[in-house]
C-alpha cells in the first residue's frame, strides 16, 4: 500500500532520540529548548511553546487568549475537528465560515459577510477566528486582520499544515497578522515529534502564559506569587492549566527533523508540480493557489465529479494507493449536529467535501510511486464513466 502520507525518518533521528534516553533528561529538558529555537527560526518568531499535540496548543492559545463561557470562536468548516473543538474545551460556542470553492481555505468575502450579518442583528460576534492554512497554503491573512481590526476579534492561525510554508515572501508562523500560529508534528504532518505541538507567537505576554499553562497554572516566580514564598522549594498554581509538555524524547526526534524542513518541502513541492502536470487535461480538478502563498503542501487534494468520487476512491485503495478524504465537514459531525448545525450550512465545504480525495504526499514518495498513483487515478476516472 502507498500511504497518502507517512513520516521520514532517518540515521540522525535515531541516533537523537537514542542520545536522550542515554541522557539525564527525558522529559523538558534541553531537546525542548533546541526544538523550540528551531521551530521559532523557521517562523521567524521570537517565542515558541511546544506541547504534547497541536489540539493542545489550540486549547492553551485560545485560553491564553482569555477564550472562556460566553465567547465566541469562529473556524472553517474544512479542517480537522480539533480546531474547533479547542474553543469548546473553553467553554465557549464556535461557528464556522464557508471556504472560497478556489483555495478551500476560509472566505474572505464569507467571513466580512457574517461578520456584517451577525452585527446588524445584535447576534454574538466572535472573540477569536481561527483560519487553517489548508494542505498547506497560508490564508489571505492580510485580509482577515483588517477585519479583525475593524470588528474587534483576535487572530489564532491554525498552520499544522504549513510549517514552511510562506505568505508574501514571509514565513508561515511570523505572526505579522495574528496573535499567536501553532503548528502540528502528528507522524503524517510536513515534520514530526511523533505527537507533538507548538505555539509560536511575537508577544512576550502570551508566550509567559503558555509556559505557564502547559504546566498547570504552576509558576516559581515571586513577582506572580501571592504572599510569602516559604522558600527556595516554593510554588504556587496561580491558574488552571494542565501537563501538556512534550517530553524531550519527542523534542530531540522534532529537532532532528528541522534540519530537512527544506528538503522536505521542497520535495513536496516537486511532487506537487508532478501532479498538477500530469492531471493538467483531464477532468481532475486541483486546489487554486493564490498569487501571496507558497504553500509546504501537506496534502494534494483532487476534486472528481461527486457522483464518481466513492467508486473513484474504492478503485484506488483496491490498487493498492492509500488515498484518503481531508476533511469531512466539521459541522455535520453528530457531536456537532447536537449543538444545532445542519447539512446545507456550509455549502462550499460541503460540494467541497462531496468531490474531494487526498492523494499520497510525502517526502519519500518516489517519482515511479507517484507515476503508479498518477496512472490509478486515471484509469479509475475512465472505468468510472465519469
Ligand atoms: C492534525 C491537525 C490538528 C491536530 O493535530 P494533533 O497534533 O494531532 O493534535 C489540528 N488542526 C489541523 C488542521 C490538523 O490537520
Amino acid at each position: 500500500m502507498i500511504p497518502y502520507g507517512r513520516q521520514s525518518i532517518d540515521d540522525d533521528d535515531i541516533e537523537a532520540v537514542e542520545a536522550v534516553l542515554r541522557s539525564d533528561w527525558l522529559t523538558q529538558g534541553p531537546a525542548i529548548a533546541r526544538f523550540e529555537t528551531a521551530v521559532a527560526q523557521a517562523a521567524a518568531v521570537p517565542f515558541a511553546v511546544a506541547v504534547s499535540s497541536a489540539t493542545a496548543a489550540l486549547h492553551l492559545a485560545c485560553l491564553a487568549m482569555d477564550v472562556g463561557p460566553g465567547d465566541m470562536v469562529w473556524t472553517s468548516p474544512n479542517t480537522f475537528v480539533a480546531s474547533a473543538n479547542c474553543a469548546r474545551y473553553c467553554g465557549a460556542r464556535v461557528d464556522f465560515v464557508d471556504i472560497d470553492p478556489a483555495t478551500l481555505n476560509m472566505s474572505v468575502a464569507a467571513l466580512a459577510d457574517k461578520l456584517e450579518r451577525t452585527q446588524r442583528s445584535g447576534g454574538l460576534m466572535p472573540k477569536l477566528v481561527i483560519p487553517v492554512h489548508f494542505a498547506g497554503q497560508s490564508c489571505p491573512m492580510a485580509e482577515f486582520a483588517a477585519l479583525a481590526d475593524r470588528y474587534g476579534f483576535r487572530l489564532l492561525e491554525d498552520a499544522s499544515h504549513a510549517i514552511g510554508a510562506s505568505y508574501k515572501g514571509a514565513p508561515v508562523g511570523n505572526c505579522n497578522h495574528s496573535e499567536a500560529t501553532i503548528f502540528s508534528f502528528h507522524p503524517v504532518k510536513i515534520v514530526t515529534t511523533g505527537e507533538g505541538g507548538v505555539v509560536v507567537t511575537k508577544s512576550q505576554a502570551l508566550f509567559e502564559r503558555l509556559l505557564r499553562l502547559r504546566t498547570h497554572g504552576i509558576t516559581r516566580e515571586r513577582a506572580l506569587m501571592q504572599g510569602e514564598s516559604h522558600g527556595p522549594w516554593y510554588y504556587q498554581q496561580v491558574e488552571l492549566g494542565f501537563n501538556y509538555r512534550m517530553t524531550d524524547i519527542q523534542a530531540a526526534l522534532g529537532a532532528s527533523q528541522m534540519h530537512r524542513l527544506q528538503t522536505f518541502v521542497t520535495r513536496r513541492r516537486v511532487l506537487v508540480e508532478r501532479y498538477r502536470a500530469a492531471l493538467a487535461h483531464t477532468l481532475v480538478h486541483v486546489q487554486g493557489v493564490h498569487s501571496d502563498a507558497d504553500p509546504s503542501w501537506h496534502l494534494f487534494v483532487v476534486r472528481v465529479p461527486a457522483a464518481q468520487r466513492r467508486e473513484i476512491f474504492e478503485s484506488l485503495r483496491a490498487a493498492d494507493i492509500g488515498v484518503n478524504v481531508h476533511y469531512i465537514p466539521v459541522h455535520t459531525q453528530p457531536d456537532f449536529m447536537a449543538l444545532g448545525f445542519r447539512d446545507g450550512m456550509f455549502p462550499e465545504a460541503e460540494r467541497y467535501y462531496a468531490e474531494a480525495i487526498s492523494m499520497p504526499l510525502y517526502a519519500s514518495l518516489s517519482f515511479a510511486e507517484q507515476d503508479v498513483c498518477i496512472a490509478a487515478l486515471k484509469e479509475a476516472i475512465k472505468e468510472s464513466g465519469a
